[in-house]
């Protein structure tokens, strides 16, 4: 049986950026994957993921945002590969939506620019929108899009590179207590190690069911439009963006045109709402895409977009992991000493994937974090008042 001193389950986002964070550290580690790096399974395909501080989910997100950023540049500048676009991104919505007032209060706290652009100026300088009258805009500049399939590659390849050895095609069955760690069991072999870090995005309920949090694995529609006519939306001309909607919930959020090469197919305008989709198994590989998820993505562009026309050119499906109050999970697997996981990210987990990497090969190796963690515990569910109902 090879011995390792940690062991990652799960090189997907989490696992990835965890990987690369112990690379280097001197520990003997393994990742292990059940497919390949940067796969078209898990949760973190479709090109483009929206990178933001003024965050209106809460503002204690923020400081891990900043380690975030820090982090991101840290990776580019390791992997010589741009993988974080600051295009900007534009806020829409009335002013009383948690979407606008969330992010300035979030903004304000934390010094975050938010530039406020009256109706007039939208209309001029972003004509590809059409707001209602009562919908207030702002641009964060420092905000913009990371590419999240060949953000896992680089941070993976990085790993490796730096003695992290990286298994794929094999995946974790169970885990048993052995001695003062854990046997981990796969569909090849049985592995020791001390300490078990579980980033098994949408399976995680599969491999922990006594973490007796219901993980909801919902199915998301992501869609690409061919513009034919209308105004500019090129990487060079429009930003990224998300709009508060309370027709159908949620927001529906979008990235510049990207160009086939070097961002890989699908190209085109990527629009997708941010709304939980229907619950399905992590294993559903039914692309197709259904009645009533075209007709919001045509009622998000038709309303919101509406000055842009186009066709689809095409659809894909990814998943959310949403936890119940729909906040990370960070924290050690009670009764299971040395068993962290990182789950439940709630489709906005990617922008924080390493620094969640840097506080999982802390927490694992030192049982502490330097960053504010605490309120990602899953103490809060025990709690009469969980902190997030504000
Ligand atoms: C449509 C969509 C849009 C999104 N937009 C944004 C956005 O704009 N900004 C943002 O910040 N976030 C966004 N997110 C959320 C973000 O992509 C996810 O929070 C993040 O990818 C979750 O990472 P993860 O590591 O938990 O899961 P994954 O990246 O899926 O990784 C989990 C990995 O575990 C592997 N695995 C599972 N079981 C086993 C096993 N038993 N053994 C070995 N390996 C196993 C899987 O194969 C997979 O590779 C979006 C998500 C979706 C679906």
């Amino acid at each position: 049986m090879e011995t390792y001193d940690l062991i990652v389950v799960g090189v997907g986002s989490m696992g990835s950026a965890t990987c690369y964070a112990l690379a280097g550290r001197g520990l003997k580690v393994l990742g292990i994957e059940r497919h390949r790096l940067g796969h078209e399974f898990g949760s973190h395909l479709g090109q483009s993921r929206l990178i933001r501080k003024a965050y209106f989910e809460h503002a204690d997100y923020v400081p891990l945002l900043q380690r975030a950023y820090e982090l991101w540049d840290e990776v580019e500048a390791q992997t010589g590969c741009q993988l974080f676009y600051r295009t900007g991104l534009l806020y829409h919505g009335r002013p009383d939506h948690d979407l606008i007032s969330g992010s300035l209060y979030s903004a304000a706290t934390y010094r975050i620019e938010m530039q406020e652009i009256n109706p007039a100026e939208v209309h001029k300088a972003y004509p590809q929108f059409t707001l209602p009258p009562d919908y207030v805009s702002y641009l964060e500049p420092d905000a913009g899009f990371l590419r999240p399939e060949l953000a896992i590659q680089m941070m993976g390849a990085f790993a490796q590179s730096h003695g992290v050895d990286l298994h794929f095609d094999e995946w974790m069955t169970d885990y048993v207590r052995s001695g003062q760690g854990w046997a981990v069991h796969t569909n090849r072999a049985v592995y020791s190690c001390e300490k078990l870090i579980i980033t098994s995005g949408a399976w995680t309920s599969r491999l922990l069911p006594q973490l007796t949090l219901h993980l909801r694995v919902t199915r998301q529609i992501l869609g690409w439009l061919h513009k034919k006519s209308g105004p500019g939306v090129s990487l060079q001309q429009f930003p990224c963006w998300i709009l508060a909607d309370d027709t159908l919930g949620g927001a529906f959020y979008g990235f510049p045109e990207l160009p086939p090469d070097p961002f890989g197919m699908p190209s085109g305008l990527k629009i997708a709402h941010h709304h939980p989709g229907m619950e399905i198994l992590p294993e559903d590989k039914d692309q197709s895409i259904q009645a009533h998820e075209l007709e919001a993505l045509e009622y998000g562009l038709r309303v919101y977009l509406g000055e842009v026309k186009g066709s689809w050119s095409s659809f894909q499906h990814c998943m959310y992991t949403m936890s119940p109050d729909e906040h990370f999970v960070l924290d050690q697997l009670p009764g299971h000493p040395g068993v962290w996981i990182a789950a439940g990210f709630s489709g906005h987990g990617f922008k924080f994937a390493p620094v969640i990497g840097e506080i999982m090969a802390d927490l694992a190796t030192s049982a502490s974090s330097a960053l504010p963690i605490s309120f990602l515990s899953l103490k809060r569910f025990q709690k009469p008042e969980n902190p997030f109902h504000r």
